[in-house]
């Protein structure tokens, strides 16, 4: 790994950063910033120093009664009744005032989790890409839909209808997108909604509500509250949400889910992953090394649909291992804030203690580190972050931890295979179904492989989510679907009016 270099100390080049958010008092609550009712606050964490360097209200039972009470009073409102194509006009306005806002939310972004800014730097667009693409579905709505009944005599009229009010929770690793790819759809639909972020990360969806405040939609619609893990819960069962969607751990979806079946709610989750690469005998190795950091180990590691097992075949797996071991080598890691960084730290400290233990596991079930395999101490000011040393395991079986568990973390194993069943058997053998990838020079080849994939989306030597496209995971990643026409079903709930004809 090339020598982390940094441009400025850290703790100078934190103190010298101007945030429009920092240490704050208030939720957003039928359309204004409210005071929360209690004190109890919960601190934000640099990840690349450790330093708190924000706070946020730790919110009651009684702000999430004041929240969904706001989203209600909304839903009884105009917002509702508006056509799809005037709620569409709103959205555009609203990804036009998050790009206004690409610096300060990018910064937020990487203070909070520690995301490279090569990676938050793209947050925004990709933000104002999501409402703009919602926004470009108001004609489905709007297209009446009238069925004939099979053996004739008359017809029914399908209305798409809002679902109602929304409970939008997310977690820390793109705090932003994870919550527009809930909230564009939900408000395209016609849907009022209460957001509730994760708690390492609560002040950068600030500067979306600013943004929504701004593109003028009603007070009500759009209510933000902040709190821990209970007060999730408290959201999800509250009497006044119809919908839940929810994007995180797979043991924190199975309680939402039994909460939601309990009563019948809707809830849409998107959880965790455990995915292969398969790379193929005719597979280009200076091409897959290109990809490799953003398809494999995407914001160090901490994205639920890279693929974070390789599967090489016998034939090349010391060329792979060599390949993948000087391609990690290759990525900086440092300073979150430094435009060529690589690597960042670990979101948390919990989460960069869950990484070294996995670490741990794996050289003692016998795995070989090709590349770092230890924490990493960086100096200039980062003495206290959560760095983990970019890590390749060579010699991973199929048992070990490493390679059936989410690790979350910049760690990558390679696994060896026979022939092609054996390669499809290996991928396919996990409790989870999110995401995967195929690399081969032969499309046809490649293609029929990835058909085989038991997983809601692959790539074909490379991988990026679609927002035209539904991405959901199978299995223990998830119910449901975000992205495409499939994403905004489901915040809709249909009406048949029959009549003779
Ligand atoms: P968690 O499941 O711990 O938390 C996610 C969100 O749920 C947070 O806002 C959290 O609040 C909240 N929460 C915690 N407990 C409850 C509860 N009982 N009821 C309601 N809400 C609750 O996940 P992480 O934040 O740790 O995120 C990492 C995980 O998310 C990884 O496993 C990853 O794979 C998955 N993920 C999945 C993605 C996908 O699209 N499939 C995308 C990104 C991540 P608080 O932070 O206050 O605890």
């Amino acid at each position: 790994m090339t020598a982390a270099t940094h441009t400025a100390r850290a703790l100078e080049a934190r103190a010298a950063l101007s945030l429009p958010y920092t240490h704050v008092d208030t939720l957003f609550i039928n359309g204004t910033w409210t005071p929360a009712r209690g004190t109890a606050r919960n601190p934000v964490a640099d990840p690349a120093t450790g330093e708190a360097w924000g706070s946020v209200p730790d919110g009651s039972a009684e702000d999430v009664d004041a929240a969904v009470a706001s989203a209600q009073q909304a839903f009884h409102g105009q917002w509702p009744r508006l056509t799809p194509t005037e709620r569409a006009a709103f959205l555009l306005r609203i990804a036009d005032e998050v790009e206004k806002r690409a610096e300060e939310l990018s910064l937020t972004n990487t203070r909070e989790n520690g995301s490279p800014v090569s990676e938050s730097a793209g947050a925004a667009a990709n933000a104002a890409g999501i409402f703009r693409y919602f926004a470009s579905l108001a004609g489905y709505l709007e297209r009446e839909d009238v069925r004939a009944f099979p053996r004739g005599g008359g017809e029914s009229i399908v209305r798409r209808e809002p679902v109602g009010i929304c409970a939008l929770i997310a977690p820390w690793n793109f705090p932003i997108n994870l919550v527009v790819i809930k909230l564009a759809p939900a408000l395209l639909a016609g849907c009022t909604v209460v957001i509730k972020p994760a708690s390492p990360t609560p002040l950068s969806i600030r500067i979306i509500i600013d943004a929504v405040a701004a593109a003028g939609v009603p007070a009500g619609v759009v209510n933000l509250v902040t709190g821990s893990g209970r007060l999730g819960d408290a959201l999800v069962k509250h009497p006044g949400v119809d919908k839940v969607a929810f994007t995180g751990s797979t043991p924190v979806g199975r309680k939402i889910a039994a909460a939601c079946g309990e009563l019948l709610r809707p809830v849409t989750l998107e959880l965790g992953g455990k995915s292969s690469a398969i790379v193929l005998p005719d597979a280009d190795l200076d091409a897959i090394s290109k990809v490799l950091i953003r398809s494999c180990m995407r914001n160090t590691g901490q994205t639920c649909y890279i693929s974070t097992r390789i599967l090489a075949p016998a034939s090349r797996y010391s060329e792979v291992v060599d390949m993948v071991t000087a391609t990690v080598q290759a990525g900086q890691q440092g300073d979150p804030l430094d435009p060529n960084t690589v690597f960042g730290p670990c979101a948390t400290k919990a989460q960069y203690r869950t990484v070294l233990d996995y670490v741990q596991s794996a050289v003692a079930e016998g795995a070989r580190a090709t590349t770092g395999g230890d924490a990493a101490s960086l100096g200039g000011g980062l003495e206290g972050g959560y760095f983990v040393k970019p890590t390749v395991f060579a010699d991973v079986t199929a048992p070990m931890r490493i390679s059936r568990e989410e690790i979350f973390g910049p760690v990558l194993g390679i696994l060896k295979y026979g022939d092609i069943d054996d390669a499809v058997a290996l991928a396919n053998n996990t409790e989870f179904g999110l995401g995967g990838l195929v690399f081969g020079q032969d499309q046809q080849a490649a293609l029929a492989v990835a058909d085989r994939m038991d997983t809601g989306s692959v790539g074909i030597n490379f991988f990026a989510s679609n927002h035209a496209a539904p991405f959901g995971g199978r299995h223990d990643s998830g119910l449901g679907t975000e992205y495409g026409i499939e994403g905004l079903n489901a915040y809709l709930s249909y009406k048949s009016i029959h009549r003779k004809r």
